[in-house]
């Protein structure tokens, strides 16, 4: 593929679906014709040409409405791709269902892959063309909550921000300030309280309904197959949420204690949790440019390719860090498969966050971009869990270039990532579980729903203490989770993919540092190649599944840590 290394230079015309519909008959022709298995991976091949171009197009529309979210135009573009690529799902399942009973597909696979057959196996039970209407439905629901975060503006300490920039304020040093600023978030949520409960509300039922449709029990079966699990299921994921109760919550329990005495506090209260020091928490030594530029030289210095990749990045302009009013919150990576480029979307706020949604970004753009020539499509980006591999392990493996953005305090960054993502984990797992629990009793209240989250911070967050912030004292907590609105089932994937990241850190850390770099660009190269567990072992990891994976990691870095 010709790589389009200038991000203006791409160009995404919006799709004639009846022009694709006419052009995917010709290629179900030749399939049906096809006298060889050749043949019949040659129209995979034609297929995906078309895929790539309509993945271009709703990438951008996507990335467009995110970087300005109250745009009308850009509103009315993501509107209009809403509406459009369900219909563009139905005529590419056709042509996976096609493929699944083609007489040559053992051949056809051997030739393209068996794992895209197994996916598609996955993609067809997500799909029906009785679910359409309601898939434009939950859309719509997904911009909505979207635009309501990003509605969010807060005047504190003489500053305009939003819910992005506010957060700076909850790991400052100073105790009032954190508080202050944490009550200014959650009485935010307060006033809207009753949106993001409607929107949840309909959502649940609606994906309910898809389920049923479909003839799945609930919609966590529906879910997995959304989030193509291949090779794990409910109960592996049940053994992984009990592993973190049994090794995580209690160590995490003692860092929070720990966290308490170093703060000098009787209690570690919900606005201290972002702290870990008096000092308050390192930050960067510069402002953004400062910050891409010591980005470059830290990826120059520990591989050509990596530091190669992210010149072109800056180069080419395909990063947006900068916070804004009316940019969506949060941080991603995209992609453009016509151009063989991505682009990383973040909200920097001057915290040590950045730093780490920076490396996180960098390391989902860099798989992206040494996958961009695999075919088919499917193989660009694995299942979500692998992806957050390439993302959470490179966070850990810049980490003896930390001095070059916080200078004297590395160390304690370093120590403050390590524990981050630890006391992670319980959290991680709790947003999961909670999950599962709505979308088993899909008729539960929206009050019902906030004490299902009590139960879960309990269980799992046995430390937090909201004292007088009402709202998340009364479950509100999980409503400031994008995820469990826009991507219902993708959050286990984080918990299962910093498992892999920590051994990936060890492996530098108390091995050898070139070889784990090695095997972290190999892993990067095959894309989406092969599922979950397969991907990790390829690199050398064991599998978060594996019996005592977990604990054994975990032992590690309480050694590390001296807990
Ligand atoms: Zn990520």
């Amino acid at each position: 593929m010709t790589l389009i290394a200038d991000f203006d230079a791409i160009t995404a015309p919006t799709p004639d679906l009846d022009a694709l519909a006419e052009r995917m008959e010709e290629l179900h022709r030749t399939l049906e014709a096809a006298a060889t298995p050749a043949d019949g991976a040659a129209v995979v091949r034609a297929w995906d040409e078309l895929r790539r171009e309509v993945e271009t197009w709703s990438s951008l529309v996507d990335l467009r409405f995110n970087q300005d979210t109250a745009n009308e135009e850009h509103k009315r573009a993501r509107e209009q791709r809403d509406e459009l690529l369900p219909r563009w799902t139905e005529l590419e399942v056709a042509m996976k269902r096609a493929l699944l009973v083609h007489p040559l597909r053992a051949g056809i696979a051997a030739e393209v892959g068996e794992h895209a057959f197994a996916l598609w196996e996955v993609d067809v039970l997500a799909f029906d063309p009785a679910i359409k209407e309601d898939l434009v439905a939950e859309a719509k629901l997904e911009a909505e909550y979207t635009e309501l975060m990003a509605s969010a503006e807060f005047e504190y300490l003489g500053e305009k921000l939003n819910l992005a920039t506010l957060r700076k304020f909850v790991q400052h040093a100073d105790r009032e300030v954190r508080h202050g600023a944490l009550q200014q978030w959650w009485n935010w949520f307060a006033e809207h309280g009753g949106e993001f409960d409607r929107i949840y509300d309909e959502l649940v039922r609606l994906r309910t309904a898809m389920a049923e449709k479909l003839g799945f029990n609930d919609f966590v079966e529906l879910g997995y197959k959304r989030m193509k699990r291949i090779d794990y299921d409910r109960p592996d994921v049940e053994r992984f949420r009990a592993a973190v109760r049994e090794h995580v919550v209690p160590l995490a329990t003692e860092l929070c204690r720990r966290q308490a005495e170093a703060l000098g506090v009787e209690k570690l209260m919900a606005w201290d949790e972002r702290v870990q020091d008096p000092r308050g928490n390192p930050r960067p030594n510069g402002d953004h440019d400062w910050m891409v530029a010591r980005a470059q030289e830290m990826f120059d210095a520990m591989d050509a390719e990596l530091g190669a990749f992210f010149g072109l990045m800056n180069g080419g302009r395909f990063l947006d860090l900068k916070s804004r009013q009316g940019k969506s919150s949060g941080g991603f990576c995209t992609s453009f498969p016509t151009a063989g480029m991505p682009f990383v979307f973040a909200n920097f706020n001057g915290t040590k966050d950045d730093v780490e949604v920076f490396t996180h970004e960098i390391g989902h753009a860099f798989q992206c971009y040494q996958s961009r020539d695999h075919v088919p499509l499917d193989f660009l980006w694995p299942t979500m869990e692998s992806c957050e591999i390439h993302s959470m392990s490179l966070e850990f493996l810049t980490w003896p270039h930390m001095d070059k953005f916080f200078g004297d305090d590395a160390e304690r960054f370093r120590r403050m990532h390590l524990i981050d993502g630890l006391v992670f984990l319980p959290y991680g797992v709790a947003v999961d579980h909670f999950q599962h629990e709505v979308y088993s009793r899909p008729e539960a209240s929206p009050a019902a729903r906030h004490a299902i989250w009590l139960v879960m911070e309990r269980t799992y967050l046995p430390w937090r203490d909201w004292g007088d912030l009402a709202y998340p004292a009364k479950g509100g907590r999980w409503q400031a989770q994008p995820h469990i609105f826009g991507g219902p089932f993708y959050y286990i994937d984080y918990t299962l993919a910093q498992t892999c990241a920590m051994q990936f850190w060890l492996r530098a850390e108390r091995e050898d540092r070139g070889a784990a770099m090695k095997a972290y660009v190999d892993l990067c190269r095959r894309g989406g190649q092969a599922p979950f567990q397969e991907l990790a072992r390829s690199a050398g990891l064991k599998s978060p599944f594996d019996d005592g994976c977990l604990a054994e990691v975990v032992g590690h870095a309480r050694e590390v840590l001296a807990v």
